[in-house]
């Protein structure tokens, strides 16, 4: 694996520990900063993989630290960390520009796949148009289209069809789909994965029996590459 840096901001001593000493063992490169302030030092010199933010820090709040950069154009891949039961924070977060969020306190593991989700989201390519299995995907508006008619996906579908097109003509397992679509393992999702390739299928098809997306058996989905 490449070198993946990350920047963690967080107040919390004893959490800031231990997540710069757990994900450094999972071999990331890890930065610290205890307050917003810091952070953006660090921010004018140096380019992330991924932040994860504590939403709530003494000093410049980590939500007012996010609207900034954003509004920078800044497009760092951000995990927000939000208190307990705080519905507010996970809202005002993801409209002030997080990608996801965790609710403290939290399963390591967890905070591990969605960042690797997070990551593999933002690194998967930078081509701005993808054809595969008849339609186009406009990665950039998040948009399918066939024959030139927008599909209408929801942001779930997209990713998952997105995936599968930049994969087109291979197989992708569904610890995969699990992995980048809802970040996280693949043994609750199932049954979730079908019916949203189901979903996906009806919305894509170009009539009845008709389908770009073929089950493979004991793997995945699969879009063909033409
Ligand atoms: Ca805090």
């Amino acid at each position: 694996m490449r070198d993946v840096r990350l920047l963690i901001v967080e107040d919390e001593a004893e959490l800031r520990k231990s997540l710069r000493l757990g994900l450094a063992e999972d071999g990331f490169t890890i930065t610290c900063a205890d307050r917003a302030e810091h952070a953006e030092r660090l921010l004018a010199d140096q380019v992330f993989d991924a932040i994860v933010l504590d939403l709530r820090l003494p000093g410049k709040d980590g939500i007012d630290f996010l609207r900034e950069i954003r509004a920078a154009g800044n497009p760092t891949p951000v995990l927000a960390l939000t208190a307990r039961g705080s519905l507010d924070d996970r809202v005002i977060g993801l409209d002030s520009g997080a990608d996801d969020y965790l609710t403290k306190p939290f399963a390591f593991a967890e905070l591990l796949a969605r960042l690797r989700a997070l990551i593999r989201r933002r690194t998967i390519g930078t081509q701005s148009t993808l054809k595969a299995g008849g339609l186009e995907f406009d990665t950039v508006r998040r948009r399918a289209l066939r024959d030139g008619r927008d599909l209408a996906l929801s942001p779930k579908e997209a990713i998952l069809l997105e995936l599968l097109m930049r994969n087109a003509g291979q197989p992708v397992t569904r610890d995969m789909i699990a992995e980048v679509v809802w970040g996280t393992g693949y043994n609750d999702f199932t049954n979730l994965i079908e019916v949203f390739i189901n979903r996906l299928r009806q919305k894509i098809s170009d009539g009845p029996g008709d389908s770009p997306i073929a089950t493979v058996r004991g793997v995945g989905y699969s879009i063909r590459s033409h």
